[in-house]
């Protein structure tokens, strides 16, 4: 039989679902990835993520050969709902082999790929590829899906056994992938794109990017406990585009971090358990799909945001990194010039977002899924939906983030603020989190003029959180 492998979000040549079940059941397969025109000419014509897959999908290319020399990647520009069905009657493929995406416009594209093909008397076959556990895997025992993630997590960890992690071995079927006519993947320029800075930032791509992460990461997996809240300290892994794009394996990553978790070791303790959210949210958006426009908790729907030219300058200001509150600026800079946020500061640029600025958290989210390397709509969605308390959080939503305390606590130095806000840099230690409170003295010393190179406080956090506890009182339950 003649099989196609329809790479998307999956851009690696081993521990493969769909790559391996395709090779080992028919006798020629041909692997393609479609640059999508329904999905890239939506998009701004410089934008990193799109510079990250045409390199990780040149690599792929070389690795399919590397398997097999005579093989490789079919690479074509263009929509994929037509180009699938048409690559299977060409190559009188009798199926078509792909991993699951389960963001609603994935699903709706692969049910018209799915109706195509079935006309011509050809499946397209589905596995289960970026997550650990999916769908209706993990349920309570009422057979309900979680919405609350530490019963979530305590049932993943019970079920996760050695099958779960076992790798898809992909190189001993490679004789079965089918020859391929020697065609260069198409440059960005080709895809209609310009270059970013991507070679700048230290990302490294591909399925060799993400190896070469992964191994840099386990060195100091044992403090990620400790510094994975500091955005001044290299903490976390970076590993959330190459998830994203299936660089990496998450099998891989979830076995490496499971036996030092058995042995007590709590930085990856921690990190598995990040590992788990990541599950969590894809199981939310499989789940609730309506969490993609709405909120998880209906009340929540309530709120009235701020609307109008006023909310509209403050989403600008946040936006551009000029709200005045020293740490959330720094990190709009950090998004703005690096396509990447540390997590402890989506947090607190989306709860200034919501809960200072009043804006609709939605608007945040749309900013983020533009200009995340890692952006993800599950985990982009449930992010956001938690810092507005309207997600799977059991937190109650008059907690809310002092911006200040926020930078006391967590770049005590001003390390980060400095790196991204250089106007600041000669600031006190004491006045950085705030310049609005340093004396005039330490102002003048260190170059800063309100209002001129640092904005004022475009809100105050005081008052800003009496008008969200406001706002807020219509999702109050009745006792
Ligand atoms: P590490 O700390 O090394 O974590 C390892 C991996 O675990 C990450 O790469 C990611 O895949 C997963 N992970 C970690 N934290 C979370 C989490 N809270 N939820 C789900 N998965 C998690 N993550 C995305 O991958 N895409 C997004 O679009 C995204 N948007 C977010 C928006 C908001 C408002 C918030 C608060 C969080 C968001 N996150 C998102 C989660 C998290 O911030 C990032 O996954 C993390 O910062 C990526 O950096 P890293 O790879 O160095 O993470």
């Amino acid at each position: 039989a003649t099989g196609i492998v329809w790479f998307r979000r999956d851009l690696r040549s081993f521990d493969h679902a769909a790559l391996y079940h395709a090779l080992k059941t028919c006798q020629q397969v041909h692997c393609v990835f479609v640059f999508d025109k329904d999905i890239l000419d939506h998009l701004p014509r410089a934008d990193r993520r799109v510079e990250f897959i045409q390199a990780s999908v040149a690599e792929l290319d070389t690795a399919l050969r590397a398997l097999q020399p005579s093989a490789g990647l079919v690479t074509l520009h263009a929509v994929a709902t037509q180009a699938i069905p048409a690559l299977a009657k060409t190559l009188h493929a009798q199926a078509v082999f792909a991993n699951h995406d389960d963001e609603p416009q994935a699903l709706a594209r692969d049910a018209v790929v799915r109706g195509a093909l079935a006309h011509m008397g050809v499946a397209l076959r589905t596995y289960k590829d970026h997550v650990i556990f999916e769908r209706k895997e993990v349920l309570t025992q009422q057979g309900k899906p979680y919405g609350v993630f530490t019963p979530y997590k305590n049932a993943w960890l019970k079920k996760l056994d050695d099958f779960y992690l076992k790798s898809y071995p992909v190189a001993a079927y490679a004789a079965h992938l089918a020859p391929c006519e020697r065609q260069p993947v198409p440059s960005l320029h080709d895809l209609g794109f310009e270059t970013t800075n991507l070679a700048s930032l230290k990302l490294p791509t591909g399925a060799s990017g993400g190896q070469q992460l992964v191994e840099e990461f386990f060195e100091r997996i044992e403090h990620y406990h400790a510094t994975r809240d500091f955005p001044g300290i290299k903490g976390p892994s970076y590993l959330g585009v190459h998830l994203r794009f299936g660089t990496v394996s998450i099998r891989q990553l979830a076995a490496m971090a499971y036996p030092l978790h058995l042995q007590g070791f709590q930085g990856a303790s921690v990190w598995l358990s990040e590992l788990v959210w990541r599950d969590f949210y894809v199981q939310i958006l499989s789940n609730f799909p309506h969490v993609a426009q709405a909120a998880f908790k209906p009340e929540y729907d309530q709120i009235a945001w701020e609307h109008g030219k006023p909310a509209k300058a403050l989403f600008d200001a946040w936006c551009q990194g000029q709200t005045g509150y020293p740490l959330v600026d720094a990190a709009m800079a950090q998004i703005n010039q690096t396509g990447y946020m540390h997590n402890r500061l989506r947090m607190v640029v989306a709860s200034f977002l919501v809960k200072d600025l009043g804006l609709d958290w939605r608007w945040g989210e749309a900013y983020f899924a533009e200009h995340l390397n890692d952006f993800d709509l599950a985990s982009n969605n449930g992010g956001w939906q938690w810092a507005s308390s309207s997600g799977c959080d059991a937190q109650p939503y008059f907690r809310i983030f002092n911006p200040t305390s926020q930078s006391e606590k967590f770049d005590p130095e001003g390390k980060f603020i400095r790196r991204y806000l250089p106007q600041l840099a000669k600031l006190p230690n004491a006045a950085i989190h705030a310049p609005w409170t340093a004396k005039p003295m330490e102002l003048r010393a260190a170059e800063v003029v309100l209002g001129q190179n640092y904005p004022q406080p475009i809100v105050a956090h005081d008052a800003a959180r009496t008008r969200t506890l406001l706002r807020y009182a219509v999702v109050k339950k009745p006792h």
